[in-house]
């Protein structure tokens, strides 16, 4: 799969034009694994050594993909799901790159997913010890005393232990009908854990959206299932 012709390399590395690279060839002036090659067919593969001119091809950097998507309900963060579910990929068909997901939302949680193709830096994203912060935007059924919210900041205890210091906040939209909601801050990443956190408290979850993660904010007008590329800024501030 990772054969590619020559000229082809050539021209990616920026030797040349793909037809003129084809002349470079022709010229004897382009060796493999110590061979002259004149053959235009050859095909070479990322581990071959080529030398032009008695140079060695650097071959351009990995182009990294930084996307933030909005990940709407419904959608599993996987790449694939053996029960046929539909994945956040499924929304991100256009784009040329081979991206994955950093870190997971629930199928039935909404917001801000990153996707990459920088391997290192979801690495490091996802690692416990470099704790990002994540903040949830949840809706409950009722308003939440604040006694029981500072429970939640302290940490409460669940099936696998007391949870990290978190911070909350009531964000309730004012007036008659308004639904009860919080935003919560963690750097932790347990499976389905604000949801249990709000569960142990006695206040199930109805929504639970991520507005932010790390450095990353979700943009008001990004609409559910639609995404956009990081700025060069946003690239920076992650790493
Ligand atoms: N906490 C949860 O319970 N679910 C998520 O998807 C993310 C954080």
């Amino acid at each position: 799969r990772q054969e590619e012709r020559l000229q082809k390399v050539l021209a990616r590395a920026g030797v040349a034009s793909r037809r003129h690279a084809e002349e470079i060839i022709l010229q004897g002036r382009v060796q493999v694994n110590e061979e002259v090659v004149q053959a235009l067919g050859t095909k070479v593969v990322p581990t071959d050594r080529i030398v032009v001119d008695g140079l060695p091809l650097q071959l351009p950097q990995k182009e990294y993909a930084y996307y933030l998507l909005h990940k709407p309900t419904g959608y599993i963060t996987s790449v694939i799901d053996p029960q046929g579910r539909k994945t956040v990929m499924d929304l991100m068909k256009t784009i040329p790159q081979r991206v994955y997901p950093v870190g997971r939302l629930d199928y039935d949680t909404s917001g801000l997913l990153l996707l990459t193709n920088d391997g290192d830096l979801a690495h490091r994203l996802m690692h416990p010890s470099y704790g990002v912060e994540k903040t949830y935007r949840v809706e409950v059924g009722e308003k939440i005393p604040e006694q029981v919210l500072k429970r939640l900041e302290k940490g409460v205890i669940l099936e696998d232990g007391k949870t990290a210091p978190a911070r909350v906040k009531e964000v309730s939209q004012k007036g008659r009908g308004s639904v009860p909601t919080y935003e919560i801050t963690i750097h932790e990443g347990r499976n389905r854990q604000v949801r249990r956190m709000f569960k142990t408290i006695g206040f199930p979850l109805i929504t639970l959206k991520r507005i932010r993660f790390g450095s990353l904010q979700l943009d008001h007008n990004l609409a559910p299932g639609a995404f956009r590329a990081l700025s060069q800024t946003e690239i920076r501030q992650l790493r």
